[in-house]
């Protein structure tokens, strides 16, 4: 029987909450199926490791989880350390370190859930997009001098490369052109930035040459975020640089009904190294601890998972676990407006996976 390693990496706040659910629904689906099994292994990195070791992760964390099959991430954030050392110092390091360079944000607005933009055009709300994960605004190069003094200058360099926009522009073209509509947005911002983003404009071009049957077209980012709310039909697959897209994304999971259901996958698309799959919330200051973050932004990223390792019924069934769930208010946490607990949506999903496994034998 097929086992998969899969390193769990909670982190800090409701990361601790939402990483266990995960992995008690993939138990409860490898039970029901018995086609294979998972074999976790969990990293207490994060905020608490910070204060205990002056990390966020061991030196040679990156040999640990180097050959596991998947990464489960929570989220990096702790209210007592600083933003910029929580994020480079855990899933930045894993990102860069494992050069997770397709970053994919799937959007859709799931059953019974009210997103600002639920019955917006004559399809479904239903797009995928694509961050560039590796370099750009968020390549970290810059640097600080004359510190405290009033001549104080800062830098943040945005570092684009050929060879890492032609394999990101690539990558969302194979995407779009897998999809039923075949249509891809590349979004740019070379109006004002005049040498990277004119030369990421050029290499869509170029890409675009190798996908004739993608129908593709160009928005400046400003312009897509007035786009994605009053045309939201006209969009499906959209790549965009790493800044760009992380505003976008959050942008589009709160237009779908709320941040705590957006799943992200982290994804090297070569499989040199473990793809790492994530909600796209962070640590939720305001209720860590509570049992109140709502679970299924980490169930469709287990989906995610799910996918990346080829397992597509398994993939299919807790998506359908999600969409039963998510239909029923009483299973709504806080940040959809009802009173569930996390624990009570995880049992929701994992009775609805026993009951499916029974009566749809393709799963078992
Ligand atoms: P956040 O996502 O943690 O929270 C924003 C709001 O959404 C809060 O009101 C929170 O309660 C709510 N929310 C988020 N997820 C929820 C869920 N699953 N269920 C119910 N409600 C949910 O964003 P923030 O407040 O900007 O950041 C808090 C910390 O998390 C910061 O330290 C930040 O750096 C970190 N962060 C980490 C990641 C990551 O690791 N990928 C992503 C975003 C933020
Ligand atoms: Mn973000």
């Amino acid at each position: 029987m097929k086992s998969y390693r899969i390193a769990t990496i909670p982190g800090d706040g409701i990361g601790k909450e939402v990483v266990p659910a995960g992995q008690e629904v993939l138990e409860a689906l490898a039970a029901q199926t018995g086609r294979f099994t998972f074999e976790f292994e969990n990293f207490v990195w994060g905020g608490d490791y910070y204060r205990e070791h002056g990390v966020m992760m061991p030196a040679d964390g990156l040999d640990a989880i180097r050959y596991k099959d998947a990464i489960l991430f929570g989220s990096a954030g702790d209210p007592a350390i600083p933003d910029h050392i929580t994020l480079w110092g855990l899933r930045l390091k894993i990102c860069q370190g494992f050069d997770q360079y397709a970053n994919v944000r799937p959007t859709r607005i799931l059953p019974g859930i009210d997103g600002p933009l639920k019955r917006c055009g004559p399809a479904d709300l239903d797009w995928v997009i694509v961050r560039e994960n590796s370099e750009g605004e968020y390549s970290g190069v810059g640097g600080r001098a004359h510190q405290g003094h009033p001549i104080e200058v800062a830098t943040d360099v945005s570092i684009m490369t050929r060879a890492g926009v032609e394999r990101i522009l690539r990558f969302a073209f194979r995407l779009a052109a897998s999809r039923p509509r075949k249509r891809l947005t590349v979004i740019t911002k070379s109006n004002a930035q005049r040498h990277a983003m004119v030369m990421w404009d050029e290499i869509a071009l170029e890409i675009s040459k190798e996908f004739p049957d993608v129908t593709w077209d160009k928005e400046l980012v400003d312009a897509a975020t007035a786009r994605m709310v009053n045309r939201p039909a006209t969009l499906d697959t959209i790549v965009a640089t790493n800044l760009h897209a992380d505003i976008l994304s959050d942008l589009a999971a709160a237009l779908a009904g709320s941040l705590g259901i957006a799943p992200t996958a982290n994804l090297d698309p070569e499989r040199r190294y473990p793809s790492m799959f994530e909600p796209i919330h962070g640590s939720a200051f305001d209720i860590m601890g509570m049992g109140l973050a709502n679970p299924i932004g980490t169930f469709w990223s287990v989906v995610m998972m799910l996918e990346h390792l080829g397992e597509m019924d398994a993939a299919r069934a807790v998506m359908a676990a999600i969409e039963h769930v998510t239909a029923n208010p009483a299973t709504h946490t806080g940040d959809l407006g009802g009173t569930a607990t996390t624990r009570q949506v995880t049992d929701a999903v994992c009775a609805f996976l026993a009951a499916y496994s029974a009566q749809a034998p393709q799963v078992a």
